[in-house]
């Protein structure tokens, strides 16, 4: 199928961009268009109008503020993933956006695209919420709003975003030289979306250990008690069984197939993170 007509905007900055999105309800962002571009294609999104934000320079921004990274909504994966050097300490970051999809996808699928997009399997709001970030958004008139990452998905494909608001850069705590980093994808066949994933930060030294386990029905759910455990007393406080029980707490509906793939998936997460 083709796209539904629409007209296209190119702003030349946030500030306009922001002002036409308030003006027009019927507007829609376009940055690398990985997700919206099959949703125009089977007509599951009809916008009279797209914005697009992928050449903006000010959403391009990457920088190192020394306690963390502002990353630009419109840095694509494939910058991350060539960022090696410049992340330092979080490897994790290079890792997990070089296993998304595949590098055509990743040419041009953004960081913001991603988050706004909002699917509960992708790996940036799992990976975000791990490493306690914050989401930058700006709206109409200059109005910023910080929201945590964990905070981001309100369900599937909905976030706190407004109307008229633009996810801005998104905030990463650099972990300490000591934290131990992992995450782990479960996916069928190589480069597909994960039907179970997991990202462990355990870093004691920042007063930070953070579980979460993502590719669920909403958002990704952490898993405190577990954390802790582990930042206490190493990777073998999370055996399988104190992970099923953790799992099936906090995911009530699943079933003993679905406990068992999330808690194998959280183990390998923790064991990459303690492996290096
Ligand atoms: C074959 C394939 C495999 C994939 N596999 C994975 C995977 O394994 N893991 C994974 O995480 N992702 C995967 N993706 C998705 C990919 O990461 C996309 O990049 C991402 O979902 C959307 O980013 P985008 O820049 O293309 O956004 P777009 O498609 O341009 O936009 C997506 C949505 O976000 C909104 N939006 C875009 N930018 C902003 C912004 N700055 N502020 C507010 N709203 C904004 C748009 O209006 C739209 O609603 C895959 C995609 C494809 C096509």
């Amino acid at each position: 199928m083709k796209p539904a007509v629409f007209d296209y905007v190119r702003p030349q900055d946030l500030a306009e961009a922001t002002g036409i999105l308030s003006k027009i309800e019927g507007a829609r962002l376009l940055a690398g268009g990985q997700s919206l571009g099959p949703m125009l294609n089977l007509r599951l999104a009809r916008p009279e109008l797209l914005i697009d934000i992928s050449q903006l320079d000010e959403l391009k921004r990457f920088e190192d503020t020394g306690k963390s990274w502002q990353i630009g909504s419109a840095i694509t994966h494939a910058q991350l993933e060539d960022a090696g050097e410049a992340l330092g300490t979080s490897m994790m970051i290079v890792e997990v956006a070089s296993d998304i999809a595949y590098r055509s996808v990743r040419n041009r699928g953004t960081v913001g695209g991603s988050l706004a997009h909002a699917d509960p399997a992708a790996d940036w709001p799992l990976v975000f919420s791990a490493l306690d970030a914050v989401i930058h958004v700006r709206g109409h008139k200059s109005r910023v709003r910080q929201i945590a990452a964990d905070n981001f998905l309100r369900a599937a494909f909905t976030t706190e975003l407004r109307q008229d608001e633009i996810i801005e850069f998104v905030d990463v705590p650099k972990p300490s030289p000591s934290a131990r980093c992992g995450y782990f994808k479960f996916c069928r066949k190589a480069g597909d979306f994960p039907e179970a994933s997991a990202a462990v930060v355990v870093d004691p030294d920042a007063g930070r250990s953070r579980i979460f386990i993502g590719a669920l029905a909403g958002a990704p759910k952490p898993l405190a008690e577990v954390a802790k455990a582990v930042a206490a007393h190493g990777p073998g406080a999370a055996t399988e069984d104190s992970l099923s029980a953790a799992i099936a707490t906090a995911i009530p509906d699943f079933d003993s197939v679905a406990v068992r793939m999330h808690a194998a998936t959280v183990q390998r997460a923790i064991q990459k993170a303690f492996s290096k």
